[in-house]
């Protein structure tokens, strides 16, 4: 095979679609791991309101916020099939004004009652971001799966990737829990496990989240997003998060995290107080120490890395996906994704 990714969580998925439209022969390999980032996320695309430091990770995620519109056209037009995604604005509720800020525009709190009535008392005001928004990323994960099958990619699921093989500075071959695999080139998508492969320092960083069923569709008019972010779908599904837990691989839903998302909520919200909480679940957002992304070349001439999206790779997918598939193509990797490499932690890196 021309090239396999391993992982197919929302990068890795994203990359074999993009290669695909390009005449690539793409295999996936996934385990299927519980607590897939891909699965757990909210799904909003919020450079602004999540506020990524300026420079070269805010430009990325607005480049790839720009490209969401007709990244997400050309997949419904190739399955027929919804990604959910809504550019409904984010604001974000505030209790005190104490920073200014480019990227949003202020609302003071009578205006914020005509934009989202029902907000908490004790919000002084808040900040639109009226170009942000969201996706289902379920949906979208579901869509990609289906593009990049009728494009001919071919999928190895339930197949956990336990080693990698190298000969001098070429990848030989990947063992799995099932067999080994060859091809030509090899790209790390392996989200938060990537450091179960490489010495990468990628971190699992755990998310609890909820759902609640608003009475009636949508339950807001737009994502909010304060201490804790208030999702609503069209569906009249509200998905609430998340926690941010340094816990390791430790799976599953708590008392406290649950307990902390529906105060924060309700006080963010309070008419939801008495909504239908219908689903909980956790994932692990891939951190890494500088909280960009670790895209582009390796040691081994035959491995690219995609990892390390942290909080943003669902908003990052589009843009990850259009650099990898560049790069892959034999473009050079470009001066200003320096900052993304793995080198700028260091000088080695080892196959685990
Ligand atoms: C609670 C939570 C909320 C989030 N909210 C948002 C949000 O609102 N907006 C946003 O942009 N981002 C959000 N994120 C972040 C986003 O989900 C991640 O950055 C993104 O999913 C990372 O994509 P990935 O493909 O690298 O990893 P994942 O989506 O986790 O996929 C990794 C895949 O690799 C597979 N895999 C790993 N190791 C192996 C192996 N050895 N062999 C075989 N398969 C393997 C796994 O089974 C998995 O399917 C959130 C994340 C969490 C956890």
């Amino acid at each position: 095979m021309d090239i396999l990714i391993i992982g197919g969580g929302i990068i890795g998925l994203s990359i074999a679609v993009e290669l695909a439209k390009t005449q690539r022969r793409v295999s996936i390999l996934d385990g299927g791991f519980p607590g897939t980032a891909a699965y757990a996320a909210a799904g909003m695309l919020a450079p602004g309101a999540e506020r990524l430091p300026p420079g070269g990770l805010r430009d990325l995620g607005q480049a790839s916020l720009a490209r969401y519109p007709a990244w997400i056209q050309d997949l419904e037009a190739r399955t027929g099939q919804s990604t959910g995604y809504w550019p409904c604005g984010i604001l974000a509720p505030v209790s005190e004004r104490t920073q200014s800020n480019p990227h949003g525009i202020w609302l003071d709190r009578a205006e914020l009652d005509q934009q989202q009535p029902g907000l908490g008392p004790h919000f002084q005001g808040a900040w639109w971001y009226p170009q942000e928004g969201q996706v289902d990323n379920r949906q979208l994960t579901q869509v990609l799966h289906q593009a990049a099958t009728s494009l001919g990619v071919e999928f190895f699921p339930q197949q956990t990737v336990v080693r990698l093989e190298a000969k001098n500075a070429t990848i030989q071959r990947v063992l799995t829990d099932v067999t080994s695999h060859q091809a030509d080139h090899y790209i790390l998508a392996a989200g938060a496990w990537a450091q179960k492969l490489l010495s990468l320092p990628v971190a699992p960083r755990k998310g609890q989240m909820l759902a609640l069923q608003a009475p009636h569709a949508p339950g807001l008019n737009q994502v909010v997003f304060a201490s804790a972010y208030l999702v609503p779908r069209r569906d009249g599904r509200l998905v609430v998060g998340a926690t941010s837990e340094d816990v390791g691989f430790q799976g599953g839903t708590t008392a406290g995290g649950i307990h902390t998302l529906l105060h924060e909520a309700i006080r963010t919200y309070p008419p939801l107080a008495p909504w239908p909480l219908v689903e909980t679940w956790w994932g692990y957002r891939p951190l890494t120490p500088d909280q960009a992304p670790i895209l582009g070349p390796s040691p081994w001439d035959n491995l690219t890395l995609a990892t390390g999206h942290y909080r943003n790779g669902i908003l990052l997918a589009p843009i990850t996906a259009e650099i990898i598939t560049q790069y892959l193509n034999g473009q050079p990797w470009p001066k200003e994704l320096a900052f993304c490499r793995w080198d700028r932690f260091g000088n080695h890196l080892a196959l685990q």
